[in-house]
C-alpha cells in the first residue's frame, strides 16, 4: 500500500504523529493509499521553514528567467506523467477520466501560463513635480498558506502554486484530507525539476489542525483558500491575528438561466454538463436552472428523458459520463438534501437515489437528480448541495428571472441562454456574480479571473488579477 508522505525543507517525511490516514476509491469504498495524518506541530515546522526560506531571498532574489524555468520544467514533467496522474486522480476523487484527463492538461497550460507572465512584469510611474521620480513595484506577499478542496484536487492545487512561486513567495501548501493522491505526484516533479529546498512545502492532514494553523500563523503572510463558504468564515477569523492576506474562493449556488427564445438543443446540453459534469461537485455548477415559463414543460420533459440516460459508472470504464461522488459521508449529505427537497414539497422528476445495481452499492454513486415546483424559501434552493441535484425555477419575464437570480447569498457564476444578444447580455450585466456565460456554460481560461461576488470569496484566482493577489505593492519615490 503506497504511503503518502509530507515534503517539508526537501525532503519526505512521516507525520510527527505516526498515523496514516486511509484514502478511499469513491467508486468501490476500497482502500487506494494511506496519507500521513499531519498535525500542528508538522504545520509548525513547514511553516517556520518557509518562512527561512522567503527572508534568505532564496527564491525572490533568483532572476524572472530563472523562475520561469523552473515553472516550465514543471510543466514539461506534469505533461509526460498525464496518463498516470489523471488515472490516479480518477482513482481518488472518482471524476470519469476524460474529465482528469482534462484537468491535468489544464494544470500543465496553468504552470506555462505563470510561467510566461513571471518575465513579464509592468509597472507604473507617476508624474510629479521635479525632481521626484514616483513609480510602483510588485513584490511578493512572503509566506503564502494555500488550501485547497477536494473537487479539482491537482488543479486547484495548481491555480494557487503556479502564480504564488511566479511571484517569488515561498508556499505551505495542505492538499484536503480527502484526496492527497496527485498533490504526492506533483512534489515529486518539484523535487526533480529542483527548486530550493524549503520554498515549497506540503502538509497534509485535518483543516481543523494543519489548515486552521496556517490560518492561525503569525509567520504565514497571507492565506489563499479554496473551499466552502462556511470554512472560509473561520479562515477569515482565524486569520486576523497578523492581519493576513487573504483569498477565498468558497461555494456557489449558482443559476442557470433559459429564456424562451434559447436555442433548445443548445441549452439542454448545457444545463446537463453545467450540473453533472464532476457529479455536480463543482462550486460554479448551474445548479439551479430557471425556465421561461412558456418553455418549462417541454423542457423538462426532454432534460429529464436525457438525465436519464447519462451512463453513471466507475471513472475508469470509458463509457462513463458521470462517476460517483468523493466519499460516503458526502453522498450521504447529497441524499439527505434530497430528503429535505422532498419533505419541503418540491416535486421529484428524476432520480433521487443512490445506484445500487451492477455492484455499484460499494461505491458512491447517486443518480442525476432533478427537482420542479421549487420556492425560493427551499433549503434545496438556497443550499449549496455540492452533488448531482438540480433544481428548477420558473420565471414569467426578464425581471423576475434577475430577480430570482440574484435571490442568493451566493455569487460565483451564472449563465444566459437566449438568442438574443442583447438581453443576454444586458441580463448578465444584472447577475450578481463573478463568473457568467451567455450560451454556453463552464468554459474557463487560465487567462481570465475566476471568483465570486458575494459569500462565493474575496479575491480572483487565475490570469493576471490571480497573480496580483500575490504580491503586495510599492511606491517608491525617488529625489533625483
Ligand atoms: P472544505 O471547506 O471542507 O475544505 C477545503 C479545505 O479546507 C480542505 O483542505 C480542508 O482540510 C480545509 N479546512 C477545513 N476546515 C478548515 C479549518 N477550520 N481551517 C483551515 N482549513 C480547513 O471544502 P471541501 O468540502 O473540500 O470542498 C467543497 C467546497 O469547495 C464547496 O463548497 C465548493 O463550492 C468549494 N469550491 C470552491 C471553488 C471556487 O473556486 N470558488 C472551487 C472548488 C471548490
Amino acid at each position: 500500500m503506497k504511503k503518502l508522505k509530507m515534503y517539508i525543507n526537501g525532503k519526505w517525511e512521516d507525520p510527527s504523529s505516526g498515523e496514516f490516514r486511509d484514502i478511499i476509491n469513491p467508486a468501490n469504498g476500497e482502500i487506494i493509499a494511506k496519507a500521513a495524518e499531519g498535525d500542528i506541530s508538522d504545520a509548525k515546522k513547514a511553516i517556520a521553514i518557509a518562512r527561512e526560506a522567503f527572508d534568505s531571498g532564496i527564491w525572490s532574489d533568483l532572476l524572472a528567467v530563472e523562475r520561469a524555468a523552473f515553472l516550465y520544467a514543471i510543466a514539461d514533467k506534469l505533461e509526460k506523467r498525464a496518463g498516470e496522474i489523471s488515472y490516479l486522480e480518477t482513482l481518488d476523487n472518482g471524476k470519469p477520466l476524460h474529465e482528469t484527463q482534462f484537468d491535468v492538461a489544464d494544470a500543465v497550460a496553468c504552470f506555462r501560463y505563470y510561467a510566461g507572465m513571471v518575465t513579464k512584469p509592468d509597472g507604473v510611474t507617476y508624474q510629479v513635480p521635479d525632481p521626484m521620480q514616483a513609480m510602483v513595484v510588485r513584490e511578493p506577499v512572503g509566506v503564502c498558506g494555500l488550501i485547497v478542496p477536494w473537487n479539482y484536487p491537482l488543479l486547484m492545487s495548481v491555480w494557487k502554486i503556479a502564480p504564488a512561486l511566479a511571484a517569488g513567495n515561498t508556499v505551505v501548501f495542505k492538499p484536503s484530507e480527502v484526496t492527497p493522491v496527485t498533490a504526492q505526484c506533483l512534489f515529486e516533479i518539484i523535487e526533480e525539476v529542483g527548486i530550493p529546498a524549503g520554498v515549497i512545502n506540503m502538509v497534509m492532514g485535518a483543516g481543523k489542525t494543519v489548515g486552521n494553523e496556517i490560518a492561525e500563523s503569525l509567520d504565514v503572510d497571507k492565506v489563499s483558500f479554496t473551499g466552502g463558504t462556511a470554512t472560509g468564515r473561520h479562515i477569515m477569523k482565524a486569520a486576523t491575528g497578523n492581519i493576513k492576506k487573504i483569498s477565498l474562493e468558497l461555494g456557489g449556488k449558482s443559476p442557470n438561466i433559459i429564456f424562451a427564445d434559447a436555442d433548445f438543443e443548445a441549452a439542454i446540453d448545457y444545463a446537463l454538463f453545467g450540473i453533472y459534469s464532476g457529479a455536480g461537485q463543482v462550486c460554479s455548477a448551474g445548479s439551479r436552472l430557471l425556465l421561461e415559463e412558456s418553455i418549462h414543460d417541454q423542457f423538462i420533459e426532454e432534460l429529464v428523458k436525457r438525465a436519464q440516460k447519462i451512463k453513471v459508472g466507475p471513472g475508469h470504464d470509458d463509457e462513463t459520463e458521470m462517476g460517483p461522488l468523493v466519499s460516503k459521508g458526502h453522498m450521504e449529505k447529497v441524499l439527505s438534501y434530497i430528503e429535505i427537497g422532498k419533505q419541503e414539497g418540491a416535486k421529484l422528476v428524476c432520480g433521487g437515489s443512490q445506484i445500487m445495481e451492477d455492484g455499484m452499492g460499494a461505491g458512491y454513486f447517486v443518480e442525476p437528480t432533478i427537482f420542479i415546483n421549487t420556492t425560493p424559501d427551499m433549503r434545496i434552493v438556497r443550499e449549496e448541495i455540492f452533488g448531482p441535484v438540480l433544481v428548477v425555477q420558473k420565471f414569467k419575464d426578464e425581471e423576475e428571472a434577475v430577480r430570482l437570480a440574484n435571490d442568493t447569498d451566493y455569487g460565483l457564476a451564472a449563465g444566459v441562454f437566449s438568442q438574443d444578444g442583447a438581453k443576454a447580455l444586458r441580463v448578465i450585466k444584472k447577475i450578481r456574480a463573478g463568473i457568467t456565460w451567455i450560451n454556453c456554460y463552464h468554459p474557463t481560461y487560465n487567462e481570465a479571473p475566476w471568483g465570486g461576488y458575494k459569500q462565493s470569496g474575496i479575491g480572483r484566482g487565475l490570469g493576471t488579477f490571480g497573480y496580483e493577489e500575490f504580491t503586495e505593492v510599492k511606491q517608491i519615490n525617488i529625489n533625483l
